[in-house]
Parts: C-alpha cells; structure tokens; sequence
C-alpha cells in the first residue's frame, strides 16, 4: 500500500517534498513482528499523525528513525537523501530531534546544562555556557517556550520539563521533530499550549511526527495522518478528508461507537449524599472545601477538572483510601447510612462492605497487585467474600473459575488467568479491575480515569459496561479528565477547581467552553437549572 497521503500507488511521488521517506521498513523483537514492511511519506513542513492503538508499533517506527533501533530491512531517505541512522548521534546529524514518552532529562542538572549536554564537547563546556544561554533565550522567546535556564528539572512541571526537551532538539537544529505521545501527561490547557508551538514550528518550515492515540488532537492539528494497526501501516490520508470514525475503524480494524448509546437517566432515590466535606492534608493544605454533591440510583455523575483540584482526594475519601494525617469534616452518607469518615471503619474493606465499588485512578498502584496473577486480581479486596471462601481457608479454585469467567466475558486479551497483572496491556489490566468491581453490582461506582493510557476498542467497551451498570440502577461517580469522556458518559456533570464543586451542568445544556470557564475557576453567568 502506498502511504503518502493522497497518492495513488501508480503515481510515484517527487521525492524532493518529503522531510521523511520510509521504504519496506521492518523490525521483529523475537517472534513479535513490531514494524512489517512500512511505508511513511512525510511531506517538508507538515504537522504527520501516527495513530495506532497500543502495542500497534509506532514508537517502535519512530526509535528507527531516531537511531535507537535498526531495522531488519528498509530505507530511510532524509530530504530525498538516503541515509544509514545508525545511532542517535547519526540522526541528530541528518536533523532529527525526538521527545520520547519518557523525558530523558537529567533530574539534578539546570535546564541549561540538559540543553548542551551531548551538545557540545566537554571541554569546551564553560566557554559556550553564556552562548548556549543566548541562543537558549532566543528559541524560548521565538517558540513561546519561556522555561527558566536555571531551574534545576527536579522543580519544573512535567509541561516544563517537555518544553526543555523541545529546546533541547531545537538548540541541535533539528528540523524534524519526532513526539511520542506528547499530552498523555498534560493539562488540557498545556495541550492547547503545545499545539500552538508545533503549529508555530510548522509555519517556520519544520516537519512534525506527532503520536499520539487521541482522536481529537489528530483532527485538531494534524495535516495527515499514518495508521496503524497490528505493526502494519493501514492508511495514510489527508486529516481534512477524514474523521474520527474513519479513523477509530482503521485502528482496531472494525466499527467502533465513539459515542455511547444510552437511554436518559431514570434517577432514582439517592445513594451517595455529600455535605460540607473538607479536607486538609498532612502538609496543612486545603484539599476539598466544604463539597456538595448528590448522586442517585440510576446515574452517571461525571466529574470534571483540571486534575490536581481534589478530584483524587475527593475518590480516596469515598473509597477508604484517604491519606494517613488529613484532617477532614462534614458527612458521606450511602443509601441513608451515615459512613466514617477516618479509623477502621473508613478502609477500603468498610467501603466495599457499604457496597462501594471503587476502579481507582492509579490501577499500577491501587487497582491491582502486579505481580499477583490475574485470578488472584480479580479477587482481590473481595477474597472473603462467601463464594471464594470454605470454611476459614480461601477457595482458590472458586476465584480461578470465577476469573475465567470475567475473563471470556470481558474479553480480556491473553485470556489465562494465570498470567500476571504486570504482563497485560494498560487496556486489559483496566478491564480485569473493571470487571471485577462492575460483576459485583455496587450501590456505588466510583470510576478514576477509566479509559487513561487504554487504546479505543477497550475504552468502548468499559463506556458500555458503565452505562450497563447504570441501567441496573447503581450510581456512578465518574472523573476523568478527559472532558470528551465526561461529555458523552455524564447524566450530569459537576466541575471541580481549587477543591470546590464550581458548578454543576447537564450535558445536553453546556458547552465546553462553559466547562472550561468552571474548570479555570471561573463561573459564568446564567447557571443551568439542575433538576432536584
Ligand atoms: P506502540 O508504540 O504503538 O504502542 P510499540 O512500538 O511500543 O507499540 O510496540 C510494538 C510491539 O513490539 C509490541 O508488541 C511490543 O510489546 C513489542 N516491543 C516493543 N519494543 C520491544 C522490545 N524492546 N523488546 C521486545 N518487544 C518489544
Ligand atoms: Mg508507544
């Protein structure tokens, strides 16, 4: 298949126009085929998507082209020239930069040393200091990329340390720029920041790979984009002649429901009640101030926010998984019973007694144990529970068959229940926590980032399981920053800033915007009227 974009295969592109061509590349790890035979044209001076549910071999591609893999067979040509990258050194020099998922920053040197490291000769280190600092000024100043040249990395934001890594390939004069998943760890707004500089470096003639496997950024500033699927190059077109769906069926190679059906909300008596709940952690600082909130039978509460503005402490709280120290007020009530708020009676085993179901936000962390099997993971939290207990022992065999079972039910991807937690995928992992508190029909869900770092055919698949639960009458408190995920699984959507409830809104009666104004801690006139 050809993969310039808008090309037919009989019409052999001018090879000067393109930054990047990539011929028959492949690359095997052992028996897993990562890259078969790929084909990429990057036309100079465009902004290139590269989608692929995970696992589907992009950052594999793109370590190729940075020279920190070689392939087993291909060509690569750099402005129509072909060129052996055979280590990073040898890409720098044909002008590629890359910012990797993971920063390869030094934690305890200055911006500044991070930006020459590698750069320059060691020995010639003191002299170009106050020249590397002019020209460090200049970029930041042309890119909007104002980052303090001698702030130590450990202190800056992880929005500032991927600005330093921009810089840092830009001081090397690349002029292609490779970003592997550039916004999984950004704020919607240091999103927005990001796009503005890679569009701003695209008007300047630079070309741009950008992975990523969110849709929206895609449409947002791509010019085309190269799917991927299964370690081949499935397509490759022009961003405005495509959509989302288009896209999303190329990834996972089938229809996939971007939006989840749901009949409205039949809310039914309340379950969770929330009254002036506070919070003040162990460091003196003022978590949740006196939040509101009700939930019912019957309900999905979505609740959005820039993250870090109580949303974790507030589903901690609820879950028994508070911070040791904090100092907290006001009352929880489920199903009318009044819950403790700190001591034993706040644990997570209280919780799940009070029918608390709880898919935590962190699941590496609090979800599963990884190096526990799937089976004992799937019980986990619940191992006392009558059906995997005989007489005082645990009933292995019981939680084996019971994993089994949601194992085939929620296709969950190798299905061997033997198998460790830490050797699925992120999207089979979040299934093997979701199907074990979703089987077991909680009063109430609290839901933490269900669909973070989870590729789209899985993320469809635990929208509808949520929207299932609600239909049986449980009540949801979803939160998630993703605000398209609160948007279209929300019967009612609360915003959270500077751990407040700024406001609350019905989907079908906002707009982002107006949720973005309640999320910056900004309320608009006119509130919505939210039915009792
Ligand atoms: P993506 O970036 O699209 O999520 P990757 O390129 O990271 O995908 O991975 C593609 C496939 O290659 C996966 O099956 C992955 O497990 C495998 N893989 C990637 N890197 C290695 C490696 N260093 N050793 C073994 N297998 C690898
Ligand atoms: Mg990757």
């Amino acid at each position: 298949m050809s993969a310039s974009p808008g090309e037919g295969p009989q019409s052999r592109p001018a090879a000067a126009g393109y930054a990047i061509e990539l011929r028959a590349i492949s690359k095997s790890f052992g028996p897993v085929q990562a890259n078969k035979d790929i084909d990429l044209a990057v036309p100079r001076g465009t902004i290139h998507g590269i989608i692929g549910e995970n696992g589907a071999g992009k950052s594999t591609l793109m370590s190729i082209l940075y020279g920190f893999y070689r392939p087993d067979s291909g060509e690569i040509l750099i402005n129509g020239q072909r060129v052996a990258i055979t280590d990073s050194q040898s890409a720098i020099r044909a002008g590629i930069g890359m910012v990797f998922q993971h920063f390869k920053l030094v934690q305890n040197f200055t911006v500044l040393e991070n930006i020459i490291l590698g750069a320059e000769d060691g020995a010639l280190l003191r002299p170009s200091l106050s020249r590397a600092r002019g020209e460090l000024k200049r970029l930041a100043a042309e890119y909007e990329l104002q980052v303090d040249p001698d702030a130590l990395i450990e202190e800056l934001s992880v929005g500032h340390q991927q600005r330093v890594e921009i810089l840092k390939a830009l001081y090397r004069q690349a002029d292609i720029l490779i970003l592997d998943e550039p916004t999984g760890v950004l704020t919607p707004a240091e999103a927005d920041h990001l796009f503005r500089i890679l569009r701003g470096l695209r008007d300047e003639g630079k070309t741009i790979i950008l992975i990523t496997h969110k849709l929206r950024e895609i449409m947002e500033v791509t010019d085309n984009v190269s799917v991927m699927r299964r370690g081949e190059m499935v397509a490759s077109v022009r961003t405005a002649e495509t959509s989302p769906t288009e896209l999303a069926e190329l990834m996972v190679g089938r229809k996939v429901l971007l939006q989840v059906p749901k009949a409205p909300a039949q809310p039914g008596a309340p379950v969770l009640e929330i009254r002036g709940l506070s919070m003040t952690d162990r460091d003196g600082v003022e978590r949740l101030r006196n939040v509101d909130l009700t939930i019912r039978r019957g309900e999905i509460v979505g609740l959005a926010g820039v993250s870090g503005n109580g949303q974790t402490q507030l589903l901690e709280i609820l879950g028994g998984y508070s911070e040791p120290g904090a100092k907290l007020s006001g009352e929880i009530r489920v199903n009318g019973t009044a819950l403790p708020l700190a001591g034993p009676g706040a644990n997570g085993r209280a919780r799940r007694a009070a029918s608390i179901g709880h898919v935590p936000e962190d699941r590496q962390r609090e979800g599963l144990i990884m190096d526990f099997a799937a089976w004992e993971d799937t019980a986990f939290g619940y191992q006392d529970a009558p059906e995997f207990s005989r007489g005082a022992l645990m009933d292995h065999k019981a939680m084996q068959s019971d994993a089994t079972g949601k194992i085939a039910r929620f296709d969950v991807r190798p299905p061997n229940p033997e198998l460790a937690a830490k050797n699925f995928s992120g999207g089979n992992q979040q299934k093997l926590v979701v199907a074990r508190e979703i089987e077991r029909n909680p009063d109430l869900l609290l839901v933490g980032q269900p669909t973070r770092g989870v590729d789209i055919g899985a993320i469809e698949f635990i929208h509808k399981r949520i929207v299932e639960l609600r239909d049986r009458g449980s009540a949801i408190l979803l939160v998630s920053v993703e605000l398209d995920e609160i948007r279209s699984l929300s019967d009612r959507i609360a915003v959270m800033f500077d751990g407040r409830i700024m406001g609350e809104r019905l989907p079908a009666e906002t707009s982002s915007a107006d949720l973005g104004c309640l999320m910056a801690g900004i309320i608009p006139s006119d509130p919505i009227e939210v039915p009792a």
